[in-house]
């Protein structure tokens, strides 16, 4: 997981890139930074914590230039520490080059073991650093970047989204099969590419679309323009971020979220109708969700839980008994609309089961009549090796557990989860453009130890490089 983005604007960047991260919190709350760069030197600002906590006015005031790219990362288990914290500066004979990357490698291990055996020393312990080394090793062959991200796409696999900065020109790139999330946008006074809508909505910006997978963007005080350096024969878009992870207001792939999430609510309805008096969600993941489910059933929407505002998501705690502690400090039951009722309670997701067995305990100790939990996703029964912090099988409570032993487990009344085909219906992507490696345990990358999906993800690298350089924009902003 993780949040980036990469912004030129001609009144300074470092404000914009502090607004960015801050509408892109969601996607990591365990370290942010900042580098610009100002026609000379580079600048950088980076820390522990959430955006708010890391940054202050003096520090940003001190992150000169016109261009720079930002970073929020996620913390996965083992690796919060602070030299992991992204972006991450290099430089290179007379170059200058800094980096911002989302995504996960499946041969990261490999990568790593090949330049060791060069005599190339890491600092970090990051996928990020193996795609910096990647790409600087063939651009010192080549003195081309664009050579040197075709490369990086022929050796690296997994998902990745990328922006790179070197000498003050901005460069973004998506893997092959566009699993990660990136978007590209107009401002008032420049340009921006992020990994949600919602950085440009903040910076009062327009989406012009996403980048498409395979795609790199070259980005200057000028314009952009776009190169379409690999072909895939299918996509792999996360089914994950349409059920949790992106902002309920971003638009991804031409689809608002929101909406997404609304007809999964109808869809939960439509597949498991219940007679109730309340529909409430998980706040605030289930939200959207909610209210699908209420608008289609007609069951009046009515909160049963309130949100403690200042707590992180509970998920970040890591052992098992600091996140029980965390749920309870995060949520509140409503007794009085919760007393002698049947509540619909709706979240996105189940994966350990802790939030759900702690909620309905909540429920029927606030006295509910009935508790029926709709889940916007179906059964997590598997890892994720491909940039969602999802927890082993042996944590995940579905992967070994039928449907009714989870029910009885949380003590629900009944529990369903939405299928997939209507979450591929809601989504609107078809189900073979979507890796759903966490809902079926097929993956769309070959995963050792694990299975791939009968038909693999075939792609051609550099089909367009004798194009590059003069490879016409495909959008582009006359600035
Ligand atoms: P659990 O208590 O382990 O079943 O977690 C389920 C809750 O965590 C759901 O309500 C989701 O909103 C949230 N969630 C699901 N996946 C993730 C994830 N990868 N990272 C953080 N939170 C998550």
């Amino acid at each position: 997981m993780c949040g980036i983005v990469g912004i030129v604007d001609a009144g300074g960047v470092s404000h914009p890139l502090y607004y960015a991260l801050f509408a892109l919190q969601h996607r990591g709350q365990e370290s942010a930074g900042i580098s610009t760069w100002d026609g000379s030197s580079f600048y950088k600002f980076k820390g522990m914590g959430l955006v708010a906590e890391v940054f202050t006015k003096e520090t940003l005031s001190e992150l000169k230039g016109h261009v720079g790219i930002g970073h929020v990362r996620y913390p996965t288990t083992g690796a919060n520490l602070p030299e992991n914290t992204q972006p991450f500066n290099f430089r290179f004979r007379d170059h200058h080059f800094a980096i911002a990357y989302n995504g996960n490698l499946v041969n990261s291990a490999e990568l790593r073991d090949a330049f060791e055996q060069d005599g190339e020393i890491f600092s970090t312990t990051t996928d990020t650093e193996i795609v910096a080394s990647t790409i600087v090793h063939e651009f010192r062959k080549s003195g081309k970047i664009e050579e040197a991200i075709i490369h990086c796409m022929h050796v690296l696999r997994g998902s990745y989204s990328v922006i790179l900065m070197l000498d003050g020109i901005l460069y973004a790139f998506r893997d092959p099969v566009g699993i990660k999330p990136l978007c590209i946008g107009t401002t008032e006074n420049g340009f921006v590419v992020a990994s949600e809508s919602v950085a440009i909505d903040t910076l009062g910006g327009t989406l012009v679309r996403d980048v498409y997978p395979g795609e790199l963007f070259r980005i200057t005080g000028a314009g952009f323009e776009a190169m379409q350096i690999a072909v895939a024969d299918r996509k792999a878009h996360c089914i994950f971020e349409y059920i949790y992870f992106a902002r309920a207001d971003s638009v991804m792939e031409g689809k608002l979220v929101y909406d997404v999430r609304r007809q999964i609510g109808a869809s939960l309805f439509d597949e498991a109708p219940v007679r109730a008096d309340l529909v409430s969600p998980v706040p605030d993941s289930g939200t959207s969700v909610a209210i699908g489910f209420s608008h289609h059933s007609g069951i009046p929407y009515l909160e049963a839980l309130m949100k403690n505002r200042y707590t992180a998501r509970t998920f970040i705690k890591p052992s098992q008994k600091e996140r029980e502690q965390a749920v309870r400090l995060k949520l509140n039951p409503i007794i009085g609309h919760i007393e002698g009722k049947k509540v619909v309670l709706v979240d996105d997701s189940i994966v350990r089961g802790t939030t759900s067995r702690h909620i309905v305990e909540l429920m029927k100790e606030s006295g509910a009549a009935e508790v029926h939990v709709r889940i916007g996703s179906p059964q997590i029964i598997a890892p994720c090796y491909l940039g969602v912090d999802m927890p082993t099988r042996a944590e995940l409570i579905a992967s070994t557990r039928p449907v009714e032993e989870v029910k009885d487990s949380i003590a629900a009344t009944t529990l369903h989860h939405v299928s997939l085909e209507a979450l591929v219906k809601a989504i609107g992507i078809d189900r073979e453009n979507l890796c759903t490696g966490c809902l079926t345990g097929k993956y769309p990358l070959s995963i050792e130890g694990e299975s791939c999906l009968s038909r693999s993800i075939d792609f051609v690298v550099g089909s367009y490089q004798a194009k590059l350089g003069s490879f016409p924009p495909r959008t582009g902003a006359a600035k």
